[in-house]
């Protein structure tokens, strides 16, 4: 079983992408119509396919598939998805519909940006145009049985986030818009590689806030409680890890030093730092790639 009801009508099905517990959540909302949040990467479609056997959502019944950005470890597998599910239409931001469409300049810029990670992910086919809803700001999808997910624009760890809001359990699916969630230590890490926008993520933050959420299922990994605290924390993280990375680049640190800088200063990851080195995946995506996201971006708002 790798599929634990979390809510009503709510289900996290751990992907267990590359053999790894607990890095890539997806999530299905059982109404009268079922919902997929985030298909994860084409390599662990099997594992979500069993996960929806495990709770009996037949194939056809999967009338949609919410994905908050095109970013491999979210939405890589919609393609290869789609083929198995006859009834599905893909919800995606109109950013994000070009490449799941297209998806060859995503899969080789992801190479560069992921390494070997990538091939963990694997190759992302493509979605037929008639099979998307592209979606904009506050539009609702009606499931039945009470569950509605609305969309929300909520862009900054990508141009191309959306985030969705589902009322019945009063939750938010943030994507990589609220970090990374490691709940056995309890403990937020940042989501912000290039090219991230701080300025923009925390007005991101804000939206999100004014909902007043009772819990966060993010996507890495897993459901939270005391939503809204969160969120203003990760803006707080978010803030720091600018104040930093700017400090740190007026004293002329390289790149390298810059990160042991931030992952020296900020406390509340002092106890996941060294368990996220020991998974090539997360030392990647989490540690190197998300402090990059800060010192492009301050490096280029001084040029
Ligand atoms: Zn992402």
């Amino acid at each position: 079983m790798h599929t634990t009801k979390i809510g009503s009508n709510l289900f996290l099905v751990d992907l267990q992408t590359g053999g790894f517990r607990k890095l890539i959540s997806s999530y299905i909302l059982k109404g009268k119509e079922t919902l997929i949040v985030e298909t994860g990467p084409t390599s662990s479609i099997p594992n979500l396919l069993s996960g929806l056997q495990e709770i009996n959502v037949k194939p056809e019944a999967v009338t949609y598939i919410a994905l908050t950005h095109i970013h491999l470890d979210h939405a890589g597998g919609a393609g290869t998805l789609l083929k198995k599910l006859p009834n599905a239409k893909i919800i995606v931001h109109p950013k994000g519909a070009p490449h799941l469409k297209n998806p060859a300049v995503l899969w080789e810029a992801s190479k560069k940006t992921l390494d070997q990670t990538a091939e963990i992910f694997g190759e992302p086919e493509p979605v037929p145009e008639e099979r998307m809803i592209v979606a904009h700001e506050n539009m609702s999808f009606d499931l039945g049985d009470g569950l509605t997910l609305t969309t929300l624009t909520t862009p900054g760890h990508a141009a191309h986030n959306l985030s969705f809001y589902e009322q019945l359990n009063r939750g938010v699916f943030p994507g990589d818009s609220a970090g990374a969630y490691l709940a056995e230590f309890d403990v937020v890490f940042p989501t912000t590689p290039p090219p991230f926008r701080p300025d923009i993520a925390v007005a991101s933050l804000d939206k999100l806030i004014s909902l007043n959420p009772k819990f966060l299922f993010y996507s890495h990994f897993g459901k939270a409680t005391d939503a809204v605290n969160r969120l203003r924390s990760y803006q707080e993280q978010i803030k720091l890890w600018l104040n930093l990375v700017q400090e740190a680049l007026k004293r002329g640190e390289s790149d390298a030093s810059i990160r042991e800088t931030v992952l020296r200063e900020d406390k509340s990851i002092r106890d996941v730092v060294a368990m996220l080195k020991t998974n090539p995946v997360q030392e990647k995506t989490l540690i190197k790639n998300s402090i990059q996201g800060f010192i492009n971006y301050a490096k280029n708002a001084k040029s």
